[in-house]
């Protein structure tokens, strides 16, 4: 169960949601974001939080 997604969308296949580590702040983008633009930090693809 995953529960923490509850976000559905049909552009899954194009793209990838990447997190802001610090504020937790959801990005969908087709590649990774680089930093946030609002704290510096680096994005997270939640597709590879799996290790
Ligand atoms: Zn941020």
């Amino acid at each position: 169960m995953n529960r923490d997604q509850d976000v559905e969308d049909d552009t899954s296949e194009m793209t990838s949601e990447y997190e802001c580590l610090q504020y937790g702040r959801i990005v969908k983008a087709e590649t990774n974001p680089g930093e946030c633009e609002k704290c510096g930090g680096d994005f997270q693809n939640r597709a590879k939080s799996v290790e």
